[in-house]
């Protein structure tokens, strides 16, 4: 599928579906152990099947958990990348992201804020913390992650 944001709405429906697609953009070879690098992980099947929801209202989050088989330690996809500890819904992150790259002036926060409904201040740090990734590595920067360089 190509990365736009047509194509974004088409296949991402829930906070998982999002996670899935990320899973196969940083992914495209093969699932890696951001802890160890090893390339042989577990998913850690969710009761539903899907998905398995975090945090203290159990809505915001449906990480998709996996599990290397080397380390025995638990990640998801975006375990090190600039996603991660975020409170902002992984399928906004991903719109945000295909726009910064798709619009030819960019976007600025106020056009987040407006089309994606978060606050002016989230608006702005989404933005920053995307170009500081894409300045590292262009494109890619956001997905892309600091596997075991750190
Ligand atoms: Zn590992």
């Amino acid at each position: 599928m190509k990365l736009n944001l047509t194509e974004i709405r088409k296949h991402v429906d829930t906070e998982a579906d999002a996670y899935a697609l990320m899973e196969k953009l940083r992914w495209a070879d093969g699932v890696v152990c951001p802890h160890c690098g090893n390339h042989k992980a577990y998913f850690l099947n969710p009761k539903n099947g899907n998905s398995r929801a975090t945090g203290p209202k159990k809505t915001m989050s449906q990480r998709r958990v996996w599990k290397c088989a080397s380390c025995r330690k638990q990640f998801s996809v975006i375990t090190g990348t600039i996603f991660h500890g975020t409170k902002v819904s992984l399928s906004i992150w991903l719109m945000v992201m295909v726009q910064m790259c798709s619009a030819k002036n960019g976007i600025s926060a106020r056009e987040v804020e407006r089309m994606h409904g978060v606050t002016p201040e989230t608006a702005w740090f989404m933005l920053h913390r995307l170009r500081e990734a894409m300045k590292r590595d262009p494109l890619a920067g956001g997905i892309a992650g600091n596997d075991h360089r750190r």
